[in-house]
């Protein structure tokens, strides 16, 4: 007898190769079958599910889940069961300072999985500016704490913007290097300086370091030290990036996803691995909302469905080195699953540029399932819900910040 059957939905994983009307049988928060037909009497609890979209629990993997240390942080329910997404990367609001907080406070408390980066700052991202001074970065702490926690924290994370830079040049991304070196785990770096005070040229050095299995985050910046040069021309290494094994991703955020740069890229060939929301308690309060909105975005840039499904389920997964338990659907596995409903309309979503997308199909999520549990959406705190048609392009909402 299964626990839970999800019933009649279009089943699209890519990874599996399913795409068809099928039922999920899920049994001690397992995948136990995927086929149609399923009868209701083998189950406790059928929900009927025609009509939606059955994927893989979605993966955001850059979002601010540092709820009560860091101000930003927004509740990792909230950001994740609650908006159709099964686990939340935390691109380090911690460093080794702070981190403790994640397993004692955060984790146990909530239903989403929260799957940790550290910063290289050892506040992490609790004040902003978050490296000050040279001694902002404590190498041995990092290497012990990313050691302590190892099958937890999957990597360390460096921010490419001022004063880090004016304050240590490449020193910085390099230690954290090395701190991802000694602990044996990857790394991701934010590029994109709001600032626009340091030499854009820093992305050529940036790039050469990076190594497989390493994450470039906000790779569509309008901000200098992004991966187009000058003239608009994708630099050569982040081809040679991508060609051995470096994931790209767009984590929208506040200041860091244009539209445009995103074209140029694209037609440059350089296609996103991910596509996460860089979630925030401010950001989600005038430039992105939801994982559901960020595939909203990427239809409306010309991707197909099964290709945005990837890029939050399949991608993420092998990104963080979790593919063998997250981002596919299979008998035997974690169910972890996100049902969402595709609505037909018009609408504009936005840059944090201001530009406008017009799309005329829009997600939102309609049931998560994480380990077996079920949960229904729940906006929180914004008062126009899910669909794009009346978010405010960015910068509308006078002092939106916290
Ligand atoms: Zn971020």
């Amino acid at each position: 007898m299964y626990d839970l059957v999800l019933r009649g939905g279009r089943v699209l994983d890519p990874s599996s190769g399913l795409d068809g009307e099928l039922d999920v049988a899920i049994e001690h928060g397992v995948i136990g079958r995927i086929a149609a037909g399923i009868a209701p009497a083998e189950a406790t609890r059928t929900i009927d599910v025609s009509g939606k979209l059955v994927t893989p629990g979605l993966i955001d993997v850059h979002a601010h889940v540092f709820e009560g240390v860091n101000r930003t942080g927004v509740n990792p329910d909230l950001g994740g069961v609650y908006s159709g997404v099964t686990t939340i990367v935390d691109a380090g609001s911690s460093g080794a300072a702070t981190f403790g907080g994640f397993p004692q406070y955060v984790i146990p408390n909530c239903a989403t999985e929260v799957i940790p980066f550290l910063h290289i700052c050892q506040t992490g991202l609790a004040t902003n500016p978050d490296i000050i001074a040279e001694s902002s970065i404590n190498l041995d702490d990092t290497v012990k704490v990313a050691t302590a926690h190892k099958g937890l924290i999957v990597g360390i994370k460096a921010r490419m913007v001022s004063p880090a830079l004016e304050i240590m040049g490449m020193e910085m991304p390099r230690l954290a290097r090395r701190a991802a070196r000694e602990a044996g785990i990857k790394l991701m770096v934010h590029i994109g300086d709001t600032a626009k005070r340091y030499d854009p040229k820093i992305i050529h050095p940036l790039l050469s370091m990076l190594e497989p299995g390493d994450i470039l985050t906000h790779y569509f910046t309008p901000n200098p030290g992004g991966v187009l040069d000058a003239n608009g021309k994708l630099v050569p290494e982040a081809r040679e990036a991508a060609g051995r094994g470096v994931w790209f991703d767009t984590a929208h955020g506040r200041m860091n996803f244009s539209f445009d740069v995103g074209r140029r890229i694209i037609d440059q060939g350089l296609l996103p691995h991910c596509i996460s929301t860089d979630l925030t308690v401010p950001g989600r309060l005038n430039t992105v909302h939801s994982m559901t909105e960020m595939m909203t975005r990427f239809l409306g840039l010309g991707f197909t469905l099964p290709q945005v499904v990837t890029m939050c389920t399949e991608n993420p997964a092998k990104a963080i080195g979790v593919e063998h338990r997250l981002g596919k659907l299979a008998a035997g596995r974690q169910a972890d699953v996100s049902v969402l409903e595709m609505h037909q309309g018009d609408w504009t979503v936005y840059d944090i540029l201001g530009a406008g997308l017009r799309v005329d199909r829009a997600f939102t999520p309609h049931l998560t399932v994480k380990r077996g549990r079920v949960f229904t959406p729940d906006f929180g705190p914004r008062p126009w819900g899910w669909l794009p048609d009346r978010a405010l392009p960015a910068g509308r909402i006078a002092g939106g910040c916290c």
